[in-house]
């Protein structure tokens, strides 16, 4: 299989920094490269800690750093100290739009991703592409970031893979993920529109859902789907059900990687420095271009 990426551009002392999620795909990622260059290259892990996510990932993350001996670092934004996307929400009056935008997304992880590289050298980067998200991560490399190593899928692993590896190796996934939730992200994750995911939300963290529901509430914004039409998470039945929650595919996302890619009016033609320079708009000015709070009807 011929590979996304030419590893000969790796050179001797360069540093590698591995975006950590607190998912079982970077964590395995994380492993990987260090497996194969820690003698070579200066590793760094780095993680987004987002106060809405489950306790338990943190658990997780100093189980990670035990297993790979290393330290993980944090990525924030300063202007917001709890990093907490009710937070934002309230501050920004702004949840998500109808396009995979939100200010969480923007203010937390993209905004505290370009402060760290800001302050930081690295010539590459690793993120938890698995071997069935290659078209993902060929997206990536193309529209985002030409230096992206696409360790997992040149190892061939899958996301089954990677939990089976944590296994093998005595990690315990995330909490999150054995009450049936599909990723480590927050709850109550406000790009989630199946009412599945809202009712598993309610059902086990019905403090966290009363949150978003009041939020989502007072800012107008209708976070779930049922029955073709948008409506607030307030007047969801109790039973609704959408489509089961192992193929719901979320992504955060630390770079523009989503349906807005538009937004940013990247041409095919331009070269990778060219993209970097356009998003290193300052997020707070995305922001401002965001359409004022209103649920997609
Ligand atoms: S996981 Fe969802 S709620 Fe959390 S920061 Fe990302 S988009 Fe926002």
């Amino acid at each position: 299989m011929t590979s996304l990426f030419d590893y000969s551009r790796i050179k001797k002392d360069d540093t590698i920094v591995v975006w950590f999620s607190c998912g079982a795909a970077s964590a395995v990622a994380a492993y990987y490269i260090i497996k194969k260059y820690s003698n070579y290259c200066n590793i760094r892990i780095v993680n987004n800690p987002i106060a809405e996510e489950h306790i338990d990932n943190t658990r997780f993350l100093r189980d990670v750093e035990k297993w790979l001996n290393v330290k993980i670092e944090f990525a924030t934004n300063p202007n917001f100290t709890d990093n907490s996307i009710q937070s934002v929400w309230t501050k920004k009056k702004f949840i998500s739009d109808n396009k995979g935008g939100a200010s969480c997304t923007l203010l937390l992880k993209k905004r505290s991703r370009q402060i760290w590289e800001n302050n930081n050298q690295f010539q590459f980067l690793v993120m938890g592409f698995t071997a069935e998200e290659k078209h993902r991560a060929e997206r990536f490399i193309l529209e985002e970031r030409e230096n992206m190593i696409p360790i997992l899928i040149d190892e061939g692993i899958t996301k089954a893979d990677c939990y089976k590896i944590l296994k093998d190796n005595g990690l315990k996934l995330p909490k999150i993920y054995d009450l049936g939730f599909p990723n480590a992200n927050c709850i109550g994750c406000c790009k989630a529109t199946s009412p599945t995911y809202w009712n598993l939300v309610r059902e086990k963290f019905p403090i966290d859902f009363n949150k978003r529901s009041e939020i989502s509430r007072s800012l107008n914004v209708k976070l779930v789907r049922y029955k073709g039409k948008r409506i607030f998470l307030d007047e969801l039945p109790i039973d609704a059900q959408g489509r089961k929650l192992k193929s719901m595919d979320i992504e955060c996302g630390i770079f523009c990687e989503d349906r807005r890619k538009n937004r940013f009016q990247v041409k095919k033609s331009q070269k990778p420095a060219q993209i970097d320079k356009i998003q290193e708009i300052p997020s707070d000015l995305l922001i401002r271009q965001f359409p004022t709070s209103k649920g997609e009807q």
